[in-house]
């Protein structure tokens, strides 16, 4: 089995790994159809969030299964499954508050950029389709995964309702398809910050109605034109630096809300100027989990089309071009194929 391993700043290789195995009776191994690099996988690729030892990459999966422990019930092998960067039990009273993603029993994923994939409590983690899906429908599926649930939980999280003005803050991937979940709760204005031509034209595409260019108190200067002079009932924080946060908080009308997906580094908020924004601030790891059943539904229906978000596509062993790429901004997110998913749905040659 081969994988993606980070070795230190800009130096990503793919090479031999151990073959996954059941370690324990709750764990299933998983054959990809598809993988891909994420925003968040950059912060160490660029050396921002430094690494001890060479450390395996990748937290977004889709595939199918191929083999199940013991004590799982529900998921079973030849099954297509979708599941969350964070493993969870789905019955512990966490999750059954709907965050999965802080499960008593969570693990983060971090071996997905390879062939094969062992995920623990494969009942509670994963979701399964009925049937193998089409395959022109596995980019859209992986999304689901996690760069679609973030931006999903991002307007969750914001109360984003029927006729809501939206403002996002970002045009990442998370960003771009936090536009689309906006849209699918029915917001009726949505601005999107954005600088970058490519990245405006799918922002339109996937439902934004305006586009701010400026960023600080310019940007919030220009929503605040937007909106009446108000501010925006519900803002969709998606980067995690301090200047994107205090736009979002600023540009948030009293009242408002603020769902905040952005992995924050190196930022701190005013407490005075927080008590007098009068906002209401969630967010946090996406509880993607407690999404992927409706998701992979919109999916499946074709109502949506999150797999827009991947402009480049490379066998895995390219994997390291695919992060160049994602670093140099010549992609917004890059899918990775596994040889043997390329032809097939990944079902490789293990048998037994
Ligand atoms: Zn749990």
């Amino acid at each position: 089995m081969q994988g993606t391993m980070l070795y230190g700043p800009r130096d990503i290789r793919f090479e031999d790994r151990p073959e996954p195995k059941i370690t324990k009776p709750t764990d299933a191994i998983i054959s990809l159809s598809a993988t891909c690099i994420c925003g968040s996988d950059l912060w160490p690729y660029r050396g921002i969030q430094p690494i001890a030892q060479p450390t395996p990459m990748g937290h977004e999966y889709c595939g199918i299964v191929e083999e199940v422990g013991k004590e799982v019930r529900n998921i079973k092998r030849g099954q297509f499954v979708v599941g969350s960067f964070a493993t969870s039990d789905n019955t512990c009273v966490i999750c059954r508050h709907g965050y999965q993603s802080s499960c008593v029993q969570r693990e983060f994923m971090s071996t997905a950029q390879a062939s094969v994939v062992c995920v623990p409590l494969a009942d509670g983690t994963l979701v399964a389709t009925d049937d193998l899906p089409p395959k022109q429908l596995i980019p859209s599926l992986l999304a689901t995964s996690d760069v679609l649930g973030t931006g999903w939980f991002a307007a969750d999280a914001a109360n984003v309702k029927p006729g809501s003005n939206v403002v996002v803050v970002g045009d990442g991937a998370v960003g771009l398809l936090a536009v689309l979940s906006a849209k699918q709760m029915g917001a009726e204005r949505i601005i999107a910050v954005s600088r970058h031509a490519s990245r405006q034209k799918l922002a339109r595409e996937f439902g934004a109605t305006d586009i701010v260019t400026e960023r600080g108190d310019e940007g919030v200067a220009r929503i605040k034109e937007l909106t009446k002079g108000i501010g925006a009932d519900s803002v969709l924080e998606c980067v995690g630096t301090q200047e994107s946060m205090m736009q979002a908080i600023s540009s948030t009308r009293p009242g408002g809300y603020i769902g905040y997906v952005g992995v924050p580094h190196g930022v701190s908020l005013n407490g005075e100027q927080l008590f007098f924004a009068h906002v209401h601030l969630h967010g946090g790891p996406a509880p993607v989990r407690r999404y992927l059943p409706q998701l992979t539904k919109l999916v499946l229906d074709e109502k949506i089309n999150p797999g827009k978000v991947f402009d480049l596509t490379l066998p895995l062993e390219q994997v390291s071009e695919g992060y160049r790429a994602m670093d140099e901004r010549r992609a917004i997110k890059t899918l990775l194929r596994p040889r043997s998913g390329s032809e097939s749905y990944g079902i490789s040659k293990r048998t037994g």
